[in-house]
């Protein structure tokens, strides 16, 4: 059933600031999608029941939904997959073969390497045994994900585009029995699947889609264009996004599954062009001009009559895969550091023996235990069946917001120049990692996105009704200190006035913190409190602005990221004590404190700076065991002894 309630409140507010009937409508048909993915999952898994909304607008804060077990490790034949593909590629990296020489894809993931990573199962982790996968759980996925990134970011990167968001993942969760019967190929890693949504005018702007499906005699014919489609590849497996129209269907959002021709030709060709970010992967522009694909490859089950519905599901999984990664990365990083910190001599003694760069390495520490720590949160609530829209959400910003400052401000200051030098990690890899920000939702469109979701509720129950009856009474503007515009209110101000006296004496709690270190306890609570009281400041700029509210992105996206930060801190604390580790949980909580002071504002403190020093030594010394088996890397610009 597509719920009307968002789309409508959506095209009404839009038309209210001067949007043009069509671009309301647009933006109307963009919610009402995602009312429809909200609603393919039974209440309690819905947005509204989330921990991040329970907590916002909710009286009590469940807690031990913020507070994700330890993901259990693969097994049996799974492990044996995993630890087989760590071996395919560690022989193939020093053989020389991890990537193509030559060719049209030189310096691309290689054909042999695919084909050895397929032959052992890699690609088939999240497919179940009964089509010949490995069956993993989602948290187990993501877990292997960041290992795998430690030292093939683009093998991991490749396989949740594969499994997270290309055929895979429609296949799984909304195709028929007979569409199913492709996950026995695509478990074998041949044909490799990519996802097709972007568009070169409409990437943020999903309802700008050209792209076009037109159903004639049992077929489909495609026309358009689709555009920075990460492993695309003649006779690869694409999972469509298009417009599709036929005799009985007005055009909607569909997606289709392309099998697409092993040879290019008129009806459908690439369009190359060299990205500096996932360079490792094939990332093209896909042309069509008359591509025929059978009716039964549209994926369409009966609950679903918009496509965009399965995009945002298969989103929201690709965006716990962007954390994992970055976990990866982010160990990779730290791990590097480490070895410049002891080689590099300056002033007589090593850098890592001085404060600066102890301080360093705590930040990293601190940023990784916050990436595992969303990773697990998210993959565990997708797992255990929410939709997990403002989680995911808040996790694919935060995290790739966090790798981007390790990146910016943290890594390339501790190697100096040779940072700068085109052999290093950072000059090869530093607009891979900007484009985090960018792919699976450019963050500034999710921030805004997030806002919507989390205030769709607030709005439709209390802001509505006062607007509705604002313009049905003509006025200009309600001031609610004029009693005649009071009086002609006074049906719908109750209720919002009874809200707004509830929020200003804050008697809202949370369910018991589990048993957490005292410091530790003490962040969570401290995030719990700030994540609550967003609710009277978003309530408030939503008065403030009212209608207005949607074209003041600075002042949502401000407020979100405020938001975004009190989850980082809530899941980071309760994670770390998962760890059974105090080096782990001094991490955490050296992370924690440094977001609520970013968020209060004001120095370090003397105590927090020592911390920061004493957990840098503790990476120094080899006591961060998140960092174990992490390769160190080269000194590049060696000198002579
Ligand atoms: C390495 C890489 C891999 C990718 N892989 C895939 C893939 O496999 N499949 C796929 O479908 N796509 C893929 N993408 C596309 C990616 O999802 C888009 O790049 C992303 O959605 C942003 O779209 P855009 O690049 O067109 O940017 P634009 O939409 O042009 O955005 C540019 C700027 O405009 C802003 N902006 C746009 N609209 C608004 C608005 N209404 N209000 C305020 N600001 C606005 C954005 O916030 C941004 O700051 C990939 C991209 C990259 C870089």
């Amino acid at each position: 059933m597509e719920s009307t309630q968002g789309k409508d409140l959506v095209t009404q507010v839009a038309l209210s600031t001067g949007a043009s009937q069509a671009e309301a409508e647009a933006l109307g048909e963009v919610a009402g999608a995602d009312d429809a993915a909200n609603a393919l999952f039974a209440p309690e898994y819905q947005t509204e029941s989330s921990p991040v909304h329970r907590t916002v607008w909710d009286d009590h804060c469940p807690v031990e939904l913020f507070d994700a077990p330890t993901p259990s490790a693969a097994q049996g034949r799974a492990k044996a997959a995993m630890d087989a593909a760590f071996e395919i590629v560690r022989r193939h990296q020093r053989a020389g073969t991890y990537v193509n020489g030559d060719g049209p894809y030189a310096g691309k993931l290689s054909d042999a390497l695919i084909a050895d990573l397929g032959q052992v199962g890699y690609y088939g982790a999240l497919i179940p045994e009964e089509y010949g996968g490995l069956g993993l759980d989602f948290p187990a996925f993501a877990l292997e994900e960041t290992r795998m990134a430690v030292i093939a970011p683009s093998v991991a990167m490749q396989n949740s585009v594969h499994e997270a968001i290309g055929a895979v993942g429609p296949l799984l969760f909304f195709g028929n029995r007979q569409q199913r019967e492709w996950l026995r190929a695509l478990a074998t890693g041949n044909p490799q699947s990519c996802f097709a949504l972007t568009e070169s005018q409409g990437g943020s702007d999903l309802k700008n889609m050209l792209t076009r499906g037109v159903i004639t005699d049992g077929e489909i014919v495609i026309t358009g264009q689709k555009w920075f489609i990460t492993n695309v590849y003649p006779g690869g497996l694409m999972c469509l996004v298009c417009m599709l129209q036929g005799p009985d269907l007005s055009p909607s959002p569909q997606v289709l599954i392309v099998e697409l021709p092993r040879e290019e030709n008129e009806r459908y060709w690439l369009t190359r062009y060299k990205l500096s970010a996932l360079q490792e992967l094939r990332n093209y522009g896909v042309n069509f001009n008359g591509l025929r694909v059978p009716l039964a490859n549209w994926i369409h089950p009966k609950n679903v009559s918009n496509g965009l519905t399965i995009a945002y599901h298969l989103l929201n999984r690709g965006r716990v895969s962007v954390c994992a990664v970055a976990a990866g990365r982010l160990r990779s990083m730290l791990q590097h550091m480490r070895l410049w910190g002891r080689t590099r001599v300056s002033m007589s003694k090593p850098i890592d023996q001085r404060d600066l760069p102890l301080e360093d390495y705590a930040r990293m520490a601190g940023l990784i235990v916050c990436a595992d720590a969303f990773r697990d949160w998210t993959a565990w609530l997708l797992q255990k069946g929410y939709r997990g829209e403002l989680e995911t959400g808040a996790a694919k910003v935060t995290v790739t917001r966090l790798l981007n400052e390790a990146m910016e401000r943290i890594y390339p200051q501790f190697w100096g120049g040779r940072a700068l030098d085109v052999c290093h990690p950072y000059s090869q890899q530093v607009t891979e990692l900007k484009a985090a920000e960018i792919y699976e939702g450019h963050n500034n469109m999710l921030c805004l996105a997030w806002f919507a979701a989390l205030t769709k509720r607030h709005s439709a129950r209390f802001m509505m009704p006062i607007f509705k009856r604002v313009q049905e009474l003509g006025l200009q503007r309600f001031d609610p200190a004029n009693p005649s515009h009071l009086w002609q209110l006074r049906k719908e101000l109750p209720e919002y006035g009874k809200w707004i006296a509830r929020h200003q004496v804050d008697l809202r709690g949370h369910t018991p913190l589990p048993a957490v270190p005292r410091e530790l306890a003490r962040c969570a609570r401290a995030a719990i409190h700030g994540l609550q009281g967003m609710a009277i400041v978003m309530d408030g700029a939503m008065r403030e602005h009212r209608e207005d509210l949607i074209n003041r992105q600075g002042v949502v996206q401000d407020l979100v990221l405020e938001a975004h930060q009190y989850i980082a801190v809530l899941v980071t604390a309760l994670h770390a004590r998962h760890a059974g580790d105090p080096v782990v949980e001094l991490a955490a909580q050296t992370f924690c404190e440094e977001q609520l002071r970013r968020l209060r504002g004001g120095r370090r403190t003397r105590e927090q700076h020592a911390r920061l020093v004493e957990l840098g030594r503790m990476v120094r010394e080899g006591r961060f065991h998140l960092l174990d088996g992490v390769p160190e890397g080269e000194v590049n610009m060696p000198w002579e002894a």
